[in-house]
């Protein structure tokens, strides 16, 4: 991996750093309810107050598009942010100019300063080069925290990276590395595991990991729209028809490539989608009209568990089946216990992320097994696509 300056390097004491963090917070009647991102914000902000350093917190919250909307203030996130932190936390009106370096002015040396919402301000969004500049102009070195957010080229998430001085705090770092680990610099062979509703919707993320890995299994919606272009009657299966030439050359590109894919060799089925639903476990083939593919049969999971204990690594994107309701939950759940019993046994580098996949590995009750999940989302996504991300890149050495 080019290696990206991190926080050891930087010289923080007496100085004030400017941290971008995600505190994109669930929020309901003002309040924070989930308070998960300002948790993962702490090593950063303990790190850079233990090493003499001012904390100014940048983040965004919402979309306001460039207006000042009250109910999409930052201020809710002071009170449990320092209460988390141990310690009061400044809040400035704005993010800034006058009223953003009075805030700064008035926290003491390893204090930490939340300003408003970046949003606010149409530059931020746009990257506009005044407006980075006024966000530069509050410190003298400027720290990215917040992956989530890497992938978009934003004001406080780029512009101002090469204004000053930059580093990757401690949660970017963490998932920097856990990435390459999975899929940069990735120990072999490495299986990757990619469901979900659509192919249209991963069509380049199945692009690149067919480039990349030693093995990957297509499940999840997706894994129809393949059988299909394979010539199986899919039923009414949920599946993208005008893609089966698309899936024919994805399926001919892993050859080409030497990345062996792993389609289903049996399937779940069921006539309606509700719980406890009346399940069928069928070959490919047979499928009646009315019948819809909502699940990995146990073969198929039994291939994929044997696929795991033949790899070192493991990438996962997208459940295996309707995980939200059960039976249909059954493949991705088992496939999950397999993976994290591998991970916490150190067997495997098992690495996770995407929406539904975070759900889905909670719901089995193993996210906390797996070697890295993370939760960045669109930017994981453009991650797995192979993209660069211009948050990252601008923190690269
Ligand atoms: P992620 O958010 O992790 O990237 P996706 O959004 O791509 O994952 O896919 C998740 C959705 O795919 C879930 O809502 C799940 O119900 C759906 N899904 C999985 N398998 C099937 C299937 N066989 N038929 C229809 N939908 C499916
Ligand atoms: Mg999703």
């Amino acid at each position: 991996m080019a290696s990206f300056r991190t926080l050891d390097q930087a010289e923080a004491a007496g100085k004030t750093a400017l941290v971008r963090v995600d505190f994109n917070v669930p929020m309901q009647d003002g309040r924070v309810t989930d308070d998960t991102r300002l948790r993962a914000a702490l090593p950063t902000i303990t790190k850079l107050r233990d090493m003499g350093a001012k904390v100014v917190l940048l983040a965004h919250f919402d979309r306001p598009k460039g207006e000042r909307v009250p109910s999409m203030s930052l201020k809710p996130v002071v009170e449990p942010l320092a209460k988390l932190i141990g310690a009061p936390v400044r809040f400035g009106e704005d993010c800034i100019g006058e009223e953003a370096k009075a805030a700064i002015a008035d926290t003491p040396a390893g204090g930490v300063c939340l300003l408003e919402n970046l949003r606010f301000h149409k530059g931020e969004e746009k990257n506009d080069p005044a407006f980075a500049k006024a966000l530069a102009e509050l410190g003298d070195l400027y720290v990215n925290d917040a992956f989530s957010a890497a992938h978009r080229a934003h004001a406080s998430t780029e512009g101002v990276a090469h204004l000053l001085p930059a580093y990757a705090g401690e949660s970017m770092r963490r998932e920097l590395e856990a990435l390459d680990a999975a899929l940069g610099n990735p120990q072999r062979p490495v299986l990757g595991i990619v469901g979900g509703s659509k192919v249209s919707t991963k069509l380049e993320l199945l692009e690149n990991l067919v480039a990349k890995l030693d093995r990957l299994a297509i499940g999840g919606g997706m894994a129809n729209t393949f059988l299909h272009a394979q010539g199986h009657d899919v039923g009414g299966s949920l599946c993208e028809k005008d893609l089966a030439d698309t899936a024919r050359k994805i399926m001919d590109k892993a050859k080409a490539k030497g990345c062996e894919l792993l389609l289903p060799v049996d399937v779940v089925v069921a006539t309606e989608v509700k719980p406890g639903a009346e399940a069928v476990v069928r070959g490919l083939d047979g499928m009646g009209a009315d019948e819809k593919i909502l699940d990995a049969g146990p073969k198929s999971v039994e291939r994929l568990i044997a696929a795991m204990d033949a790899s070192k690594t493991l990438i996962w994107n997208g459940p295996l089946g309707v995980f939200e309701v059960p039976p249909f939950d059954k493949a991705t759940v088992d496939a999950a216990k397999h993976a994290a019993q591998l991970a916490k046994a150190g067997k495997i580098v098992a690495v996770a992320g995407g929406g539904d996949t975070v759900s889905a590995l909670h719901h089995a009750g193993v996210a906390g097994d797996f070697t890295f999940v993370s939760t960045a989302g669109g930017a994981f996504l453009e991650w797995m696509e192979g993209k660069a991300l211009p948050g990252v890149e601008a923190l690269k050495a």
